[in-house]
């Protein structure tokens, strides 16, 4: 009688031995992969095990893969696999062997990366765990299922479809044979050996050694739609594609034992596992995982949208994973990461902070060690990308040489390139003073109490202006201005306060000399001009 590994899988002919000789063992010592799943944006957790497993195998001189984890088709999210590979390759993380989403050919030897095009490849393995007796398929009806569940709660057992529980795991072929023919709907499951009752040594690189309880569970391994289950893929993966060390998130570390457990079954060698401790943030006094729902910053995507460098979020998770980084970063600012000697036993076992303000002093200080050449090429590509209003209709009107003084101006000031457009639009644009404007020029602390002594020193700063020339340097200007206020016997905030708000008519602006030599004279003398007219009008 045909055996129901045949009848299962009648199309699947080749033998593990032929996927075995297919894929031969790998003789470089190190090999490590990322396997993202393309269930939503690509989290920066996903970036940082990225990086835990490029440094550690750049260190190792060993192989990165990327691998694409996509069995869990209901909820994948279309795009996200090329949204993935733009993000990855955005945050300068470059494999040696990779999938090509949709059509191409992947790189490497051990492919396909993509475990949706693998199927072939884990049925061989299922068939062959069905020929040994070591799976069985499972017809259990959801109704079924949630009647196991309620005995089990019932009588305090462990809960979950295993051993006494699982009739089909005991049926005889012919009942089998019979729910084929009746087309009943089926996964096919592992036979678990693993009791309960008992405890399994796992071993982590950086947690160390832990007993936790074993594996008992007749889990899926093969889904009623035929798709094989991540559990049961990527262990095939791992092996096949010869993973040496898997370095992933801490939410795998409670799987550890039925992937332990798998391994044995299939007579394979694990690899070596290390598990980090999530990325998270501060909530009120606790701290939290970055949420994919909750936090817009869980989103990889989200830095390089915000303006930030990617260089900065690369340096602020290498100060997670060693914090001698920071140091060593002051010293080398422009030196690669890979550069410095990381250790990866040494990252902090209490979680990892993503603490906002930190990045922002990296990203300010990463501004701040460019040249102006580099800095003003990165604005422009960043405002061509993400606001493309302000670029086409403002920043790309204006001649090279305002965007070079802004720039060099704000260079010591911006912390992110979003903060671009309003931090310049007046810089760029022609204002029009408003009540808001009045309202800003009386300042008590600067010794200004009413309109009128503004207005006053704004005539004397419109006297001043007179005197300088279109080709002064900025410290030309201050000193001409510093002469004329002393002159008068005026302290510089009293001039320089109402001038500052004539120039910008903002609260928060570069310096008064600063904008008047941004400006140039006769934009500076148009705008004082417009607000004294202003102010006459209006008092
Ligand atoms: N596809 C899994 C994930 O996205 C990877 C787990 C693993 O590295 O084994 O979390």
């Amino acid at each position: 009688m045909q055996d129901i590994a045949d009848i299962l899988f009648p199309n699947i002919k080749q033998t593990p031995e032929d996927l075995f000789k297919k894929y031969p063992k790998r003789t470089a010592n190190i090999v490590t992969r990322v396997a993202p799943s393309p269930t939503g944006f690509l989290h920066i957790g996903a970036i940082y095990t990225a990086l835990l497993n490029h440094i550690f195998t750049h260190k190792q001189k060993g192989i990165f893969f990327l691998r694409i984890e996509d069995t869990d088709k209901k909820r994948e999210v279309s795009g996200a696999v090329e949204q993935f590979c733009e993000v990855l390759e955005q945050f300068d993380l470059h494999f040696d062997e990779w999938a090509i989403a949709e059509h191409g050919t992947d790189v490497g030897k051990y492919g396909p990366y993509t475990q949706s095009k693998r199927e072939d490849i884990y049925k061989v393995f299922i068939k062959d765990l069905l020929k040994k007796d070591l799976a069985y398929p499972c017809f259990l009806t959801e109704e079924e299922i949630s009647d196991i569940r309620s005995i089990q709660q019932a009588s305090k057992k462990p809960l979950g479809i295993y051993k006494e529980y699982s009739k089909w795991r005991y049926a005889k072929k012919e009942d089998i044979l019979q729910a084929l023919d009746a087309k009943k709907p089926y996964v096919i499951r592992f036979k678990s050996p693993g009791d309960a009752s008992q405890k399994v040594e796992v071993v982590d690189m950086v947690k160390g050694t832990f007993s936790l309880q074993e594996n008992f569970l007749d889990i899926v391994i093969c889904k009623a739609n035929g798709i094989p289950t991540y559990h049961f893929a990527h262990l095939v993966d791992d092996f096949l594609m010869g993973t040496t060390h898997v370095i992933r998130g801490d939410e795998w570390f409670p799987s550890l034992p039925l992937h332990k457990q798998l391994f044995e079954t299939m007579w394979w060698t694990p690899p070596a596992y290390a598990h980090f401790w999530p990325l998270v943030k501060m909530d009120g006094d606790s701290r939290r995982k970055l949420s994919k729902r909750k936090d817009p910053e869980a989103n990889a995507q989200y830095y390089v949208e915000h303006g930030f460098l990617v260089q900065s979020v690369i340096d602020f998770l290498c100060n997670i994973i060693n914090s001698g980084f920071e140091d060593w970063r002051k010293e080398h600012p422009k030196a690669h990461y890979l550069e410095f000697d990381f250790e990866l036993s040494r990252v902090n076992p209490a979680g990892a902070l993503v603490d906002m303000e930190k990045l922002k002093s990296i990203n300010a200080q990463n501004i701040k060690n460019m040249s102006l050449d580099e800095l003003f090429s990165r604005i422009e590509t960043y405002l061509i990308e993400y606001e493309n209003d302000f670029f086409v209709n403002i920043f790309s009107k204006a001649p090279q040489e305002l965007h070079e003084k802004i720039i060099q101006e704000l260079q010591t000031r911006l912390v992110t390139f979003d903060e671009y457009p309003r931090l310049t639009h007046f810089l760029y644009e022609d204002i029009v003073p408003t009540e808001k404007t009045v309202e800003l020029l009386v300042n008590p602390k600067m010794k200004i109490a009413d309109i009128e002594i503004a207005q006053k020193w704004l005539e004397l700063a419109s006297n001043i202006v007179e005197s300088i020339s279109p080709d002064m340097t900025l410290e030309e200007i201050k000193n001409i201005f510093i002469e004329h206020i002393a002159k008068n016997d005026m302290k510089n905030g009293q001039v320089l306060w109402p001038v500052r708000v004539a120039l910008s008519g903002e609260q928060f602006s570069p310096g008064a000399l600063e904008l008047v030599y941004i400006l140039w004279v006769e934009k500076t003398a148009q705008r004082l001009k417009n607000i004294l007219n202003f102010l006459e009008n209006s008092i």
